[in-house]
């Protein structure tokens, strides 16, 4: 049976907003070594907004971005849909949308086009090339810290957008903590840009980041960082990196099958309880044994 130590560390964490979903994930959090944080929904908010529209025709781009994004779960679809409604731009007319893991998300004009909207990895694999002044918007974009997505059709690159997100609060501070309970590699994954992992990296103060990711990339990495090794995310595409980790760790504000597949849940998407979560389990296990 669970040593009442270890319960009455689980009933702690729990009043103070984390939620262990076993008494082996509090045994498990004590030996960590390694933390990978999902970037967008977790380091951030995920409450993306429309900064920048770079293109000939802006509300034309911007009513196929937001026909394309209607589709779309990813964050990045909501901000774009958003800036449309708010700027009464309407919706250009797609079928057959289909989100592309990791890229973005494809569908057909009236005329049969294929039309899409997307990273640069999407762009490549649309055949379409950036003009040099596009591609300054993407790289100026990228160093500040902000996602890009681009929008074309066919070969034609129509536009190229910016999205901010914004850290959640005391981020900083939590990663900092976290790391003086004695976790000596916070990671970020994530499938953004180089460029813009960088900046975020440098924001929330951690030294090491993985960019450019596709899903089954974050699967593998979990796999080859030092271990034993936590993951912490929200989003569905992050559900098989916490199922695989030797702890899965969800934020409440995060999507139900990330909830269901992680061993602990932050209630109130707080980082910085998960540095006190730490040393509560470090000191209960110490007890223990
Ligand atoms: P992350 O949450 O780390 O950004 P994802 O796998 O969800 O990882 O997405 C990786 C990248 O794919 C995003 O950073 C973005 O560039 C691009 N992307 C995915 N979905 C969309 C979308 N609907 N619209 C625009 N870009 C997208
Ligand atoms: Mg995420």
């Amino acid at each position: 049976s669970t040593p009442a130590v270890m319960l009455s560390a689980m009933a702690a964490a729990a009043r103070g907003g984390v939620l262990f979903k076993s008494s082996a994930a509090l045994d498990a959090l004590a030996g960590v070594n390694t933390i990978a944080f999902d970037k967008t929904g977790t380091l951030t908010q995920a409450r993306m907004t429309l900064s920048h529209t770079y293109a000939d025709d802006e509300r034309g781009a911007l009513a196929l971005a937001t026909g394309l994004e209607a589709h779309s779960e990813h964050p990045i679809a909501q901000a774009i849909v958003q800036a449309a409604q708010a700027q009464g731009v309407a919706p250009t007319l797609v079928q057959g949308a289909q989100a592309i893991p990791g890229h973005g998300i494809e569908a057909r004009l009236e005329s049969g086009e294929l039309a899409w909207a997307g990273n640069l990895r999407l762009a490549q694999r649309e055949g379409a090339a950036l003009t040099p002044a596009q591609q300054q918007a993407v790289d100026t974009l990228s160093r500040e810290g902000s996602s890009t997505v681009i929008v074309g059709v066919g070969p034609r690159v129509v536009g190229v957008m910016g999205v901010a997100d914004t850290l959640r609060p005391g981020i900083a501070e939590a990663i900092q903590a976290i790391r003086a309970a004695g976790v000596a590699h916070p990671v970020m994954l994530t499938g953004d840009k180089r460029e813009v992992a960088e900046t975020v990296a440098k924001q929330v103060g951690l030294t090491e980041f993985r960019a450019e990711l596709l899903p089954e990339d974050k699967l593998r990495i979990i796999g080859e960082l030092p271990g034993p090794v936590a993951m912490v995310g929200d989003g569905v595409n992050d559900a098989p990196a916490l199922a695989r980790a030797d702890l899965g760790v969800a934020v409440a504000s995060g999507t139900d099958v990330a909830i269901e597949s992680a061993d602990v849940v932050l209630m109130q998407n707080d980082m910085g309880k998960l540095a006190g979560a730490v040393r509560l389990a470090k000191d209960a296990s110490r007890t223990v044994r």
